[in-house]
C-alpha cells in the first residue's frame, strides 16, 4: 500500500480524490441510511481514479482496489454497500488527507480488510449459509422482495425425498447434551428454558441486538460510553481491593491511547487468560477509575482473532433473562449451532408459498434472527420487524390456518342436518319475541338460517358488543331448530348467566308450547330430576345451562342446536363433548364481547363469522368517567343522585384468586360501609363464595328493585340485564382488564336514561399500563375499538383466556402488529387446502409432516367447533 500523501504529487489527483469525500459522508450518516439513495457512485469512483491517473497519481494498489471498489458498488444491496462504503474509505484515507468521520469510517474498513474475505470464509465452513446479498448470481425465480433464497448456499430448504427429510429432522432434534464440545454453562441454561433440543435452542430468540460491529480508538472512547475496544494487552496485574477481595487488571493499549480492563473476584480461569502482547477486543462501559485512569469493569473480552466472531465485529444478539443469558459462551454456542445445525433444519413452508411471499428460507431466518447481518436496520430489529423475524411469523400464522382450514373442511364433509327455514317456519320462530329485530339482527340471523337450511354443519362464530341482542338472536336459531323438530341448548359460563338466559327465554317461550329446562349444577332435588326427564324423553326441546350440560346423566332426546354463550370460558372439550350429545349438531358461538378481527381469524378462523354491527334502539351512550382513590366521594355523589331518582346502582369489587381472602374482605366492609353512605337505600352482597340459591335470591331483589345497590365481587355474576340500573362503580379499576371493564359497562346505558360508569382507581399500585386503559375507557364506548387496545396492551392469550395453559399460542407472531402477515398467511393456507386437501401433494409433504409433529400441540389450543 503506498505511503498516504503518493497523490499529492498532483493536487488535481488529490482533488478528484477528495471529491469522494462529500458522497461517503452523506451515505455514512444516521447510520449508513444514505447508502442506498447514492446513485451512480461507482462511475464517480471510476471516473475519480481515473482523473487522478491522468493528474500523475502513480498506479498502486490502493488505487487499484478503489477502481475495483467503483466497478462493483452500484450493484450492491444495502448490507454490502456499508461495508464496501467502510473499505472505500479505507483506501481512500491512504491515498489523501480526509477529515476525521471519514477516517472512523476507514478504520472499520481496516478491520475488515485486515480478515479473510467473507466468501473465502463461507466456502471454508463446511455447510454455511451465503449471508444476504452473497456472492452468488441472481437466480430465476427470485421473490418479489428479492427472497436471497437463490443466493444461498448449502443443502436445500425442502428436500423432496422424505427419508431424507426425516433424516435431518433426527439431526436438528439432536439432545443438547449431545452436542460435541458444547460448554456445559450456556447448556445448562438453555435446558433451563426448556430448549433441550438443537431445534429448541434455536428458537430461543434474541430479545434485543447490540450493534458491535464498529471497532473505536481507544483515545476516542470516552467517559459513559459502551463500546468496542481493540488494543494489545500491556499488563496483566492480580490486585486487591480496599476490602481485600482480589482484582484483576489488564492494560489494553493501541497506538491512540490507553484503557485498564478490571475484573473482579476473578475465577482461575480469569488469571489465566491473558498474556501481554495479546491482540483483545473488549466491550464494556467506560468509567473513570482510580487517578483518572479510564478503566472498564467487568468487560466481555474475546482474543481478537481473524475469523467470525459470535460477538464482537457484529451486531450481537441478547438474550432474554438474567445477565448469565449474556454469556458471551452462550452467544457462541448459539453461533455454533446456527452454523453447524441450522443450515440441515427442513423449511416446512410448501416452496411454491415461500416465493411467492418473498420469505427467507428457515434456515437463514433462524440464522439472521440470531445474528443479524451486518446493515441490519437495529430499529427494525428491535420491533422484530426484519425478514428473519417476518419469515418466522408467517410461518406461525400459517400452521395455524393450516389447521383451521382442515378442520374447516372437515366439519363441511360431515353430514349436518337442514333444518326447515321457509319463510313460514321463520316467521313462526319469530314468535314471542316482544321487539322487532332491528336490521343488523336479521341480518346475521339470515347467515344464520341459510346455515341451517344446509344439511353440512353450521360451525358460525356471532360477534356482537355487550347488549347488542344476541340472546335475541340465538332465541330465533333455537326456535328454528326446535320447529324442525329437534331440541336446542344453550350454554352459558355461570349460573347466574344461565338462570338468566333460561328466564328470558322462558318468557318469550310463554304461551309458544315449547317447554325449557334449567340444568343445573347439582343433580340432586326433585326439580333437577325432572328437568333431566324433561330434556331426555324430549318433552322439553329447549336446554339451557351451564357445564351442567356436560355431565353424563344429562342425556337429549335429539340435539340439533348448540348455541354457546361467552364462549371463551369454555375449554376445547368441554364444547365437543356438548356436540357430541346430538348427531353432529350445528354450532353457534356467541363471544361476550367484541373480539379483534386478527384475534377472530387466528383463532377462530374455522369458524363463519357473523357481527352485530349496531346496538339496539332506545340506548343512551354511558358517561364514562375516572376518579383517584381520594375522589371516591363525587362517584358516591353521582351514585347517591340516581337512587334518589329511583334509579339503581351496582358497585364491583375486583377478586383475584391469590387474595381472594383480603379482596372479600374488601367487599364486604365495602358493602357495609356504602349502606351507611346511600341509606336509606338497601345494598345487597353478592360473591362467589355464596350458594347458588343464596346469590339467585339476592339478583332476585335486585331485579325487583328491592335493592338499590349491589355490591359484586365479580364480573360474570353481574351479566345481568337490569334496565333501571344506571351506575356502575367499578372499584380498583385498575385490576380489571379491559373487555371487563368494558363489560361491566354494559351492565349500564341500557334503559332510555342516562347512565355513568364510574371507575375508582389506586394508581398508587398501577402503571402506565393500567393508566392507559383507563384512559381508553373513557374515551371511546366502540367494543371493537376497546378490543383492539387490549390486545395491544395485553396480548391473545389474556384476551382468550388461555394464559393459564403455561404455552403461549404464538411466539413470534404479534396479532396486533401482523395483520399483513396473518392475510397472506390464511390466504394461502386455505388455498392450499383448497387445491390439495389431503397434503398428499408431494411439494406439500412437509407442510403436512410439520402439521402433525411440530405444531400438533400448539394447534391444539386454539379452539375446535
Ligand atoms: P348481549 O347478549 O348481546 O349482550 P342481550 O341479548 O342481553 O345482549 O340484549 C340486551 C338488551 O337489549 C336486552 O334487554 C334485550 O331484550 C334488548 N334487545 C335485544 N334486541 C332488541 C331489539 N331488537 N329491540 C329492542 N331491544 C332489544
Ligand atoms: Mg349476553
Amino acid at each position: 500500500m503506498p505511503p498516504r500523501g503518493t497523490a499529492g504529487r498532483g493536487d488535481r489527483g488529490a482533488a478528484a480524490l477528495q471529491a469522494l469525500v462529500a458522497p461517503l459522508r452523506f451515505a455514512a450518516r444516521d447510520g449508513f441510511a444514505g447508502a442506498g439513495r447514492l446513485t451512480g457512485f461507482g462511475g464517480t469512483i471510476r471516473a475519480a481514479v481515473a482523473s487522478a491517473g491522468r493528474a500523475g497519481a502513480p498506479p498502486g494498489a490502493a488505487l487499484a482496489a478503489l477502481a475495483a471498489e467503483g466497478e462493483a458498488f452500484d450493484a450492491l444491496g444495502p448490507a454490502d454497500r456499508r461495508r464496501a462504503l467502510q473499505r472505500i474509505a479505507a483506501h481512500l484515507a491512504s491515498l489523501v488527507p480526509v477529515p476525521p468521520e471519514i477516517q472512523a469510517l476507514a478504520r472499520l474498513g481496516r478491520v475488515e480488510l485486515a480478515q479473510p474475505s467473507p466468501s473465502g470464509r463461507e466456502a471454508a465452513g463446511s455447510a454455511k449459509a451465503a449471508e444476504a446479498g452473497g456472492s452468488a448470481p441472481p437466480a430465476p425465480g427470485r421473490g418479489p422482495s428479492g427472497s436471497p433464497e437463490a443466493a444461498r448456499e448449502g443443502p436445500p430448504a425442502t428436500p423432496a425425498d422424505p427419508a431424507e427429510r426425516s433424516r435431518r429432522r433426527r439431526m436438528l432434534a439432536t439432545p443438547l447434551a449431545q452436542v460435541p464440545r458444547a460448554h456445559p454453562a450456556p447448556r445448562a441454561l438453555l435446558e433451563e428454558r426448556g430448549c433441550a433440543t438443537v431445534e429448541q435452542a434455536l428458537e430461543f430468540l434474541p430479545r434485543a441486538w447490540q450493534d458491535r460491529t464498529a471497532v473505536r480508538r481507544i483515545a476516542e472512547l470516552r467517559l459513559g460510553d459502551e463500546g468496542i475496544a481493540l488494543g494489545e494487552v500491556s499488563y496483566v496485574r492480580p490486585a486487591r481491593m480496599r476490602s481485600g477481595k482480589p482484582l484483576l487488571k489488564v492494560g489494553l493499549s493501541d497506538p491512540s491511547g490507553r484503557l485498564e480492563l478490571v475484573f473482579f473476584n476473578p475465577p482461575p480461569w480469569r488469571l489465566k487468560q491473558f498474556a501481554t502482547g495479546q491482540a483483545l477486543l473488549a466491550w464494556g462501559k467506560v468509567t473513570e477509575g482510580f487517578g483518572g485512569r479510564r478503566q472498564m469493569a467487568q468487560p466481555e473480552v474475546e482474543r481478537a482473532e481473524a475469523g467470525d466472531s459470535a460477538s464482537f465485529g457484529r451486531i450481537a444478539p441478547i438474550y432474554p433473562g438474567p445477565a448469565d443469558y449474556q454469556h458471551p459462551a452462550l452467544r457462541r454456542l448459539l453461533k455454533r449451532l446456527c452454523d453447524e445445525y441450522a443450515p440441515w433444519t427442513v423449511d416446512d413452508l410448501p416452496p411454491e408459498v415461500r416465493r411467492r411471499r418473498g420469505l427467507l428460507p428457515r434456515a437463514d431466518a433462524l440464522r439472521q434472527a440470531h445474528f443479524p447481518p451486518p446493515g441490519t436496520d437495529l430499529l427494525a430489529a428491535a420491533a422484530r420487524a426484519t425478514p428473519a423475524f417476518r419469515r418466522m411469523a408467517f410461518e406461525e400464522l400459517f400452521f395455524l390456518q393450516l389447521a383451521l382450514a382442515l378442520r374447516r373442511r372437515g366439519v363441511r364433509r360431515e353430514p349436518g342436518i337442514a333444518f326447515d327455514v321457509s319463510p313460514a317456519a321463520r316467521r313462526r320462530a319469530l314468535q314471542g319475541l316482544p321487539f322487532d329485530l332491528t336490521p343488523s339482527q336479521r341480518a346475521v340471523l339470515g347467515e344464520i338460517a341459510a346455515d341451517m337450511g344446509r344439511p353440512e354443519p353450521m360451525n358460525r362464530l356471532l360477534q356482537g358488543d355487550v347488549g347488542s341482542g344476541k340472546t335475541a338472536v340465538a332465541y330465533v336459531a333455537m326456535r328454528l331448530a326446535v320447529g324442525s323438530g329437534f331440541q336446542a341448548a344453550l350454554m352459558a359460563p355461570t349460573e347466574i348467566l344461565a338462570e338468566q338466559h333460561a328466564r328470558t327465554l322462558g318468557r318469550w317461550l310463554q304461551g309458544t308450547g315449547v317447554e325449557l329446562a334449567l340444568v343445573g349444577a347439582q343433580a340432586r332435588g326433585r326439580a333437577q330430576r325432572e328437568a333431566r326427564q324433561a330434556l331426555a324423553s324430549g318433552r322439553a326441546r329447549v336446554a339451557v345451562g351451564t357445564h351442567a350440560l356436560l355431565e353424563e346423566d344429562v342425556e337429549l332426546e335429539k340435539l340439533g342446536l348448540v348455541v354457546v354463550d361467552e364462549q371463551h370460558r369454555f375449554g376445547v372439550l368441554q364444547r365437543a363433548r356438548l356436540i357430541r350429545k346430538g348427531r353432529r349438531p350445528d354450532v353457534l358461538v356467541m363471544t361476550a364481547t367484541p373480539i379483534p378481527r386478527t384475534l377472530a381469524l387466528a383463532f377462530y378462523g374455522d369458524l363463519d363469522q357473523s357481527k352485530i354491527a349496531a346496538l339496539p334502539p332506545g340506548r343512551t351512550p354511558v358517561e364514562t368517567r375516572v376518579f383517584g382513590d381520594s375522589q371516591r366521594k363525587k362517584a358516591w355523589d353521582i351514585a347517591r343522585r340516581e337512587l334518589e331518582a329511583g334509579r339503581q346502582v351496582y358497585v364491583v369489587y375486583p377478586l383475584v384468586e391469590e387474595s381472594e381472602k383480603t379482596d372479600l374482605a374488601d367487599a364486604t366492609s365495602g358493602a357495609g360501609e356504602l349502606a351507611r353512605v346511600f341509606a336509606p337505600a338497601e345494598v345487597g352482597l353478592l360473591h362467589g363464595r355464596m350458594r347458588a340459591d343464596e346469590k339467585e335470591a339476592v339478583m332476585e331483589r335486585f331485579r325487583r328493585g328491592e335493592l338499590g345497590v349491589l355490591v359484586a365481587t365479580t364480573v360474570v355474576e353481574v351479566g345481568v340485564d337490569v334496565p333501571n340500573a344506571t351506575v356502575m362503580v367499578v372499584e380498583h379499576a385498575e385490576r380489571f382488564g379491559l373487555s371487563q371493564l368494558h363489560q361491566l359497562r354494559g351492565r349500564v346505558g341500557r334503559g332510555a336514561a342516562r347512565s355513568h360508569c364510574l371507575l375508582v382507581a389506586h394508581y398508587g399500585r398501577a402503571g402506565d399500563e393500567a393508566r392507559e386503559r383507563l384512559r381508553t375507557m373513557a374515551r371511546t364506548q366502540d367494543g371493537f375499538e376497546i378490543a383492539r387496545a387490549d390486545l395491544r396492551l395485553r396480548g391473545p392469550g389474556e384476551l382468550l383466556g388461555t394464559r393459564q395453559s403455561g404455552q403461549p399460542l404464538l411466539e413470534v407472531a404479534d396479532l396486533y402488529r401482523d395483520e399483513a402477515i396473518l392475510d397472506e398467511a390464511r390466504e394461502d393456507a386455505f388455498a392450499l387446502v383448497e387445491t390439495d386437501p389431503d397434503l398428499s401433494r408431494p411439494e406439500h409433504a412437509a407442510a403436512g409432516e410439520a402439521l402433525r409433529q411440530r405444531w400438533a400441540g400448539r394447534v391444539s389450543l386454539a379452539r375446535v367447533g
